[in-house]
């Protein structure tokens, strides 16, 4: 699903982004990634999404061969992947149900799909009763779980989620965890990155720390030792 070999990343001005991670993370797993401000951590992203390219090493991610992979393909990786953002990203003039059908209509499916793909994600994200409401008239955390919807709605292998909690009340991070929770019980991979602690404490997940851009530590899932 996403391997990491040997992989590093030096920035134009000499800067270590990350610095020989070796790394793999399996079809259906929920990993946090963890680590503070200036880790690596959105450098590991950005090389697993290819806005970054490897200085050294080999990155595979769902079948790609990412660290050597031409321009034209970039759009095909990138619709395997689901991406929520810290800001949700959510277009401001549109309603919750067009937010969410808009990421449909850009890669063309056919608009019956659409009827019934957007309401079984809103669903999924207990945002039906919301559809019609726009991004202003809803809660940081309604508005995230559009963004997760939007995420969701083409059927991805894998959610990455780039500090997803960072812009809720601490209350309402632990449903967002709980439903990216419940979405990788059905299958799709998830790769949540936080530096909050306290939060994902009360998890058992697999927990990959990141620090000085190396793997500081690389805790197993409890639920599977
Ligand atoms: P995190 O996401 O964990 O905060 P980053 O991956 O953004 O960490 O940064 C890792 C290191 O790489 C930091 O030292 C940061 O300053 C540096 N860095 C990130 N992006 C660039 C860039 N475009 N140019 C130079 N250095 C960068
Ligand atoms: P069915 O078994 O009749 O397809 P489902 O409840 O599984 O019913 O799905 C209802 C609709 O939602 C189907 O068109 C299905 O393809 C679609 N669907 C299922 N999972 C997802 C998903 N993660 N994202 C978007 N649409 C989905």
């Amino acid at each position: 699903m996403i391997e990491f070999k040997n992989v590093s990343k030096v920035y134009p001005n000499g800067t270590y982004g990350l610095k020989d991670v070796s790394v793999k993370i399996e079809q259906g797993e929920f990993v946090f990634v963890l680590g503070s401000s200036g880790a690596g951590k959105s450098t590991f992203l950005k090389l697993i999404m290819h806005e970054e390219t490897p200085t050294s090493g080999e990155i595979t991610v769902n079948d790609f061969k990412v660290s050597s992979m031409k321009q034209k393909e970039v759009p095909l990786l990138r619709r395997s992947m689901g991406i929520v953002f810290q800001d949700f990203r959510l277009i401001p003039n549109m309603n919750v149900y067009d937010n969410v059908a808009f990421a449909l209509r850009v890669t063309g499916t056919p608009t019956r799909e659409l009827r019934k793909r957007v309401p079984f994600v809103l669903d999924l994200v207990g945002l039906v009763d919301k559809a019609k409401n726009m991004p202003t008239e809803l809660s940081g955390g309604e508005q995230q779980r559009v963004a997760l919807a939007r995420a969701l709605v083409n059927k991805p292998s894998l959610i990455i989620a780039d500090e997803p909690t960072g812009n809720i009340d601490p209350e309402l991070s632990m449903e967002i965890v709980d439903m990216l929770d419940s979405i990788n019980k059905v299958g799709t991979t998830i790769l949540m990155v936080t530096h909050e602690h306290e939060l994902i404490r009360r998890y058992e997940n697999r927990i990959i720390t990141i620090e000085n851009g190396t793997i500081l530590s690389d805790r197993p899932d409890w639920r599977s030792v």
